[in-house]
């Protein structure tokens, strides 16, 4: 069975960058019905049931036709999600730093560029879905998905580094319509050592 992890800080722990009460639906509710969903279609299928999320999303071919698509939208819900609290934090915004930094600006000339990039990715994505930085063949690499879908479910190549909600249910409660302020505002709430780590992970060795 999947489960819905904590969210490691307190629901209003990341405000007045984003709400109290828009974390405490989106993670309890929204996150929580995507694992609940994502058991319910799976229930018999034990060798399905035991895979790492990402191993799941990224081998949807092996999940029966009938579930597919109920197992693609709950089960990138939840990898989505999952990987989506770990890049947040109250003690995040600032710059990133180390080799990652070096990196970052290599590929998009600073830190202000690199936001301007992931911005309009990020506004650009219509209607649901998510904005993404991945590392991709040995470089940085923007890129978005619809709904619920993963970005290493576009590529399996794709490692995302990080990664940006851009459902309604993220922000409409503090920012209505105005994607853009969440935007602007969720870069005082990045978790960049989370990001170095995840970064560090890939390129060891
Ligand atoms: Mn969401």
């Amino acid at each position: 069975m999947f489960k819905l992890p904590e969210l490691g800080y307190s629901f209003d722990a990341l405000e007045p960058h984003i709400d109290g009460l828009t974390m405490e639906i989106h993670h309890d509710k929204h996150h929580g019905a995507y694992v609940e969903k994502l058991n319910d279609a799976l229930k018999g299928h034990d060798d399905l049931l035991k895979m790492d999320i990402v191993e799941l999303i990224t081998n949807l071919s092996k999940v029966p036709e009938n579930i597919r698509t109920t197992v693609r939208n709950n089960g990138g819900g939840h990898a989505n999600h999952s990987f989506f609290w770990t890049i947040m934090s109250p003690d995040g915004g600032g710059e990133p730093s180390g080799e990652f930094a070096v990196s970052l600006n290599k590929a998009f000339g600073s830190l202000g560029d690199f936001k301007g990039k992931f911005k309009e990715i990020a506004l650009s994505r219509f209607g649901s879905g998510w904005a993404w930085l991945c590392y991709h063949h040995g470089k940085l690499h923007l890129c978005s998905t619809p709904n619920q879908d993963s970005a290493v479910m576009e590529d399996k190549s794709h490692a995302p580094l990080l990664g940006l909600d851009v459902w309604e249910h993220a922000y409409y409660l503090k920012y209505q319509n105005r994607r853009a302020d969440y935007v602007d505002a969720w870069w005082n709430v990045v978790n960049w050592k989370q990001v170095e780590k995840y970064f560090g992970m890939l390129t060891a060795g």
